[in-house]
C-alpha cells in the first residue's frame, strides 16, 4: 500500500473561524490522508516551519478574513526562506473569483472556491502529490452546430464568411453527416442528421437549429474520464468512441458544465 498522503491544514492571519477548515480536514481524513490542523492565527513562517516538521506532501491555506492576496504569497515567501518551495500550495475559504488568477501567478497551485466539492479538493491533492494532475485542454477542436441540411447551411458559412470547407464526412456512432470548415486554429462543425433516431434530429425537434456542442482538444481522454467519473462529473460516455477524422470522442453530461454539452477530442496521432 502507499503511503498516505500528508496534508498540513492551515490558517494564517487573524480571522477566528475555522469551522470550514475543520470540515475540510476531517474530509480528507475520510479519503484517508493524514491531516495536521495549525490552529488559528498563524503566521506565514509558523506555518512553514510546521509544513517543514510534519514532513507533509501538500499544504492547504484557508482565509476567511479576506487577507488571502497578502497572506497567501507571504507563505509562499516563508516556504522558500525555509528551503520548502517544493511542497505544493493548495487554498480555499472565501475567495473571490477575481482573486484567483493572482494567487495562482503567486505560486499557488490551485484555489477552490466556496462551492467545490470536498471531494474534488481530495482528488485534486492526490493527483498533485503524485504528480498525475491533468493538463488543461489544449483548444477549442470545434463547436458544433445542427442544421437541418448541409447544403443549405453552406452559403453563409462558406461564401459570406468565406470560411474554407475542410471536408465532409459520416460519423456512423452519432447517425450524422458533419462538415468541417476551418477558422483561425479551430473549426467549425456542421452536424446534419442521418436518421430520425439521430441524438442531432431529436436536437433539431426540441431546439432547432443552432449551437449544439463545444469541443475541447485533450491528450489524455481516458485518464480524464476516469477521473471525472471519480469526482461525480455526470457523463454520457465513460469510454471514448470513434469520432470524425478517427478521433476518439466522448461527451460530458451538460449538467456538468452550466448547460453546455462538452465534448472532448482526441485527435488521432
Ligand atoms: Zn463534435
Amino acid at each position: 500500500m502507499m503511503k498516505p498522503i500528508r496534508v498540513l491544514i492551515a490558517k494564517p492571519g487573524l480571522d477566528g473561524h475555522d469551522r470550514g477548515a475543520l470540515i475540510i480536514a476531517q474530509a480528507l481524513r475520510d479519503h484517508g490522508m493524514e491531516v495536521i490542523y495549525t490552529g488559528l492565527r498563524q503566521s506565514a513562517i509558523q506555518i512553514a516551519r510546521a509544513a517543514v516538521q510534519e514532513d507533509v506532501d501538500v499544504i492547504g491555506l484557508s482565509s476567511l478574513s479576506g487577507a488571502h492576496k497578502s497572506l497567501f504569497p507571504k507563505v509562499m515567501t516563508a516556504l522558500k526562506e525555509q528551503g520548502a518551495d517544493d511542497i505544493p500550495v493548495i487554498g480555499g475559504g472565501v475567495i473571490p473569483a477575481e482573486d484567483i488568477p493572482f494567487l495562482e501567478e503567486a505560486g499557488v497551485a490551485k484555489i477552490f472556491t466556496s462551492g467545490s466539492p470536498t471531494k474534488d479538493i481530495a482528488v485534486f491533492i492526490e493527483k498533485l502529490v503524485r504528480k498525475e494532475t491533468l493538463e488543461p485542454p489544449k483548444k477549442i477542436a470545434h463547436i458544433g452546430i445542427a442544421v437541418k441540411s448541409i447544403e443549405d447551411a453552406l452559403p453563409f458559412y462558406q461564401n459570406s464568411l468565406g470560411l474554407p470547407l475542410k471536408g465532409v464526412e459520416e460519423v456512423e456512432t452519432e447517425q450524422v453527416r458533419v462538415a468541417f470548415l476551418k477558422i483561425g486554429e479551430t473549426m467549425l462543425e456542421l452536424l446534419e442528421p442521418l436518421q430520425d433516431t439521430s441524438p442531432i434530429h431529436t436536437f433539431l425537434e426540441k431546439r432547432g437549429e443552432g449551437i449544439h456542442h463545444i469541443a475541447f482538444e485533450v491528450e489524455d481522454i481516458e485518464e480524464r474520464l476516469a477521473q471525472y467519473k471519480s469526482q461525480g462529473i455526470r457523463l454520457i460516455h465513460e469510454e471514448p468512441k470513434t469520432g470524425a477524422h478517427d478521433s476518439q470522442i466522448a461527451f460530458l453530461h451538460p449538467k456538468a458544465a452550466n448547460g453546455v454539452l462538452v465534448e472532448l477530442c482526441q485527435p488521432k496521432e
